[in-house]
């Protein structure tokens, strides 16, 4: 569960400040298993249509609504499943990005997810001989899809849960633009993009969260135009019986909660999709295999909280972030 950005509760990234001469139309609601919040300026007639593009996606690519396309693929038992235009295209999307980061994002990890608790909130960390049985049933190159026709093999499951709010914001994108919004804030349980800046065309201000408190900040990126998303382990975790912290998110090499010394990592770029996706396997690579991937793959810039509270920030961000205080000492990655 997660909670409303700007009120700082739980917040991963947030609107610093809204100010701008004329008032914004706004709309809240929940969704994605999140609250979300669409900001826009001179398009209040807009709104109603984001949030019932927003219903149509999640009953579409949830994995925990019986007749969505993900639900249906799961229990699928191995038969050739026809997907809606906006899964088909997404699954795409998710195949290329888990062949790019080898594996590390991979959706068929979910029968893991819910094994360690995560989907009914009932935690437990199962035995080894359990992980390595649902190890056995991952592996995104089983998933076939041509056009809109997918299989994945029986046992086998998947979720949109680490993209679906990227995909998302980009679809609410499209329809803002054809309703002539030219300067919205779209902030998806977290996961925020940029319609131009705001109406006076100076650029929305977002903190980041500090993953150790997270209704305080670790400083302010300064946006237009694009999407920011951050993945940590502070908001879904339990603590086990041995005293070891387990997040959400997890390493497809392990089965396992993801340990990689990272605290929080935000992502800037243009896609909201790959953003979001990108969070999650950054987050799971670790700082170094990150800041290589950051270097190789050159569209996206990134802000790291590392779990011994170091800040680092790829060189792109240098003039559009402004940290806190006790995080002055940001490290630079450089290419
Ligand atoms: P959140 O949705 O909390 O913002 P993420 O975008 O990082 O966080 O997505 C976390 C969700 O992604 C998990 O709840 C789970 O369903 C799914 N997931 C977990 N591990 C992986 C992984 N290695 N690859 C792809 N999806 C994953
Ligand atoms: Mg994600």
């Amino acid at each position: 569960m997660k909670f409303l950005r700007f009120l700082g509760t739980a917040a991963a990234v947030f609107l610093v400040c809204g100010c701008a001469s004329e008032a914004p139309a706004s709309r809240t609601f929940f969704a994605m298993d999140t609250v979300m919040t669409v900001t826009a300026y001179g398009g209040e007639d807009s709104l109603p249509l984001c949030e019932k593009r927003i219903t149509e996606l999640e009953n579409l690519l949830s994995a925990q609504k019986p007749d969505s396309d993900a639900a249906r693929l799961n229990i699928s038992d191995g038969t050739e499943m026809s997907l809606s235009d906006d899964t088909a295209a997404l699954l795409g999307e998710v195949l290329d990005f888990c062949r790019e980061t080898d594996g590390i994002y991979d959706p068929t990890v979910y029968p893991l997810v819910r094994e360690w608790g995560f989907i009914d909130g009932d935690y437990k960390v199962p035995d080894s001989a359990k992980i390595a049985e649902l190890l056995e049933k991952t592996g995104f190159e089983k998933i076939a899809l041509s056009g809109n026709t997918a299989s994945v093999p029986a046992d086998f499951e998947l979720d949109f849960g680490a993209c679906a709010k990227g995909y998302a914001a980009d679809e609410l994108k499209k329809i803002l633009a054809e309703n002539g919004v030219t300067s919205a804030l779209l902030d998806l349980g977290g996961n925020i993009l940029t319609v131009g800046g705001k109406s006076d065309g100076s650029p929305w201000k977002i903190g980041v969260a500090d993953p150790f408190s997270p209704s305080e900040s670790v400083g302010t990126l300064l946006l237009s135009d694009c999407a920011a998303v951050t993945s940590g382990g502070y908001e879904r975790y339990f603590i086990a019986e041995n005293g070891e912290r387990c997040c959400h998110i997890i390493d497809p090499r392990t089965g396992c909660p993801t340990d990689s010394g990272i605290a929080s990592v935000t992502v800037v770029g243009q896609s909201g999709t790959r953003c979001d996706m990108l969070s999650t396997a950054l987050f799971i690579m670790g700082t170094e295999k990150a800041a290589d991937f950051w270097r190789g793959a050159g569209d996206f810039d990134m802000l790291i909280i590392t779990e011994d509270g170091k800040m680092l920030i790829t060189e792109g961000l240098t003039d559009n972030f402004t940290p806190a205080e006790k995080y002055a000492e940001a490290e630079v990655i450089r290419k």
